[in-house]
């Protein structure tokens, strides 16, 4: 009687998992092989073959705590050599997909981020907003159609209506990102208390911060390592279009505040340093949204794909398109560029006021994971508990034998 131990199933988190792309977490017949290829687990208290273990028990308020899912960066080698074809990588993604659902605020945003049709929900408010917006500074009339001088702020949507509404969207996707990341380094901070192999908080964010830039943990992955590559394009991208976002409003209001044309207005002409930055990041942006939609398509060890991947996916894949678009259809004099342009602003709308419900919600859950990591000193060894004393015990010599 005594080595019975009573475990607390959520069998719709089992479900959850599987739906979310580990479909085949139940061919796993825990051999541990997994555990032992992964480049990135840490020593003393590996993953990925107890998450297994743990997700197929649907042991949900252990694993929606756990730091491992984080560290794990779907490289998908233990994929590749699991004997069972569990898939272990897409069970670990589909697990930090479980996670950014449960930690999200609100709450009911992280779930319908999750499917196709309620991401297509969540698109109507942009939708209908930025139209009404339209429609209402133009008087209700659609006359700038008819104008031959085709100039987006000018005639269709001012720089300050536009702030109006992305402001408070890009401030929504903000703070309901930090307080999502609350919840999640208080759920990991019960699992791992700080410890003595921890580091100071300022180093652990500055050591976190380096091994972002320079893509450190996707440059350790094997077989799934020239996915590193696409996500190098994306990432550096996001922080040039940042830049030139910045640049651009600070023109606006120093031209505004200072006198109009103190500095070069918008439209920047072609060679303007933020021009240039503009269009080198758009550039490489093309290129890593298209690189991973090839591979996503193409690659066999790339993983599964599932709604909440291709949501991202093509969000980032139409913003890319519909700017590029919008630039060259407005220079060839065509009025459809106001259309593209609208579609334009409602998908970068919802990049911004779904942050931290979407995929794009890693740049806050993971980074959040691996400051707290180094922190709370699991990246050199200490795991998580899933089982009361014997079973535990027993969980984790077989981790050390294997
Ligand atoms: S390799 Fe890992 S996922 Fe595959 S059967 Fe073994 S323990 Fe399970
Ligand atoms: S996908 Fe890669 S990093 Fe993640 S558990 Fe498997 S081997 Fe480790």
């Amino acid at each position: 009687m005594s080595d019975r131990v009573l475990i607390n199933a959520d069998l719709k988190f089992v479900e959850g998992v599987m739906k979310a792309g580990g479909e085949d977490l139940n061919k796993c017949y825990q051999c541990s092989t997994c555990t032992v290829v992964c480049p990135l687990t840490p020593e003393g208290a590996p993953f990925p073959r107890k998450e297994m273990i743990a997700a197929q028990w649907g042991i949900k308020d252990k694993l929606i705590k756990s730091m491992d899912p984080w560290l794990c960066f779907h490289c998908n080698d233990c994929s590749e050599q699991c004997p069972r074809g569990a898939k272990p990588g897409d069970v670990m993604a589909a697990i930090r997909n479980m996670i950014i659902a449960n930690v999200a605020v609100p709450s009911f945003l992280g779930k319908l981020t999750q499917s196709a049709g309620g991401a297509l929900g969540l698109l109507l408010f942009p939708i209908i907003l930025i139209a009404a917006v339209i429609f209402m500074v133009n008087g209700g009339e659609m006359a700038f159609l008819d104008n031959p001088v085709i100039d987006f702020h000018k005639n269709m949507i001012s720089q300050l209506a536009i702030e109006m509404i992305y402001i408070p969207a890009l401030f929504f996707g903000i703070i309901t990102g930090l307080l999502g990341v609350k919840n999640l380094i208080a759920g990991l901070s019960e699992t791992y208390p700080k410890t003595d192999k921890g580091e100071a908080l300022v180093p652990a964010i500055i050591g976190t911060v380096k091994d972002i830039l320079s893509h450190k943990k996707f440059r350790e992955c094997g077989v799934n390592q020239s996915r590193n590559i696409a996500h190098m394009f994306l990432f550096y991208a996001f922080i040039g279009l940042a830049i030139t976002t910045a640049g651009v409003t600070g023109i606006y209001y120093i031209n505004l505040f200072a006198g109009s044309n103190v500095v070069t207005p918008t439209p920047l002409p072609f060679f303007h340093p933020i021009k240039i930055i503009g269009n080198v990041s758009a550039l490489a942006a093309s290129i890593g949204i298209l690189l991973i939609v090839y591979r996503r398509l193409t690659a066999e060890n790339v993983g599964n794909t599932v709604a909440f991947d291709w949501i991202f996916i093509v969000n980032i894949l139409l913003i890319v398109a519909t700017g590029i678009l919008a630039q060259t259809v407005r220079v060839a004099g065509s009025q459809a560029s106001y259309f593209i342009y609208y579609c334009h602003l409602v998908l970068v709308f919802y990049l911004f006021m779904y942050m931290p419900h979407s995929k794009f919600g890693h740049m806050f859950y993971r980074t959040a994971a691996l400051v707290y990591s180094r922190y709370s000193g699991r990246e050199k060894s200490i795991g998580m508990t899933f089982l009361e004393g014997k079973q535990q015990e027993q969980l984790e010599e077989s981790d050390k034998v294997a």
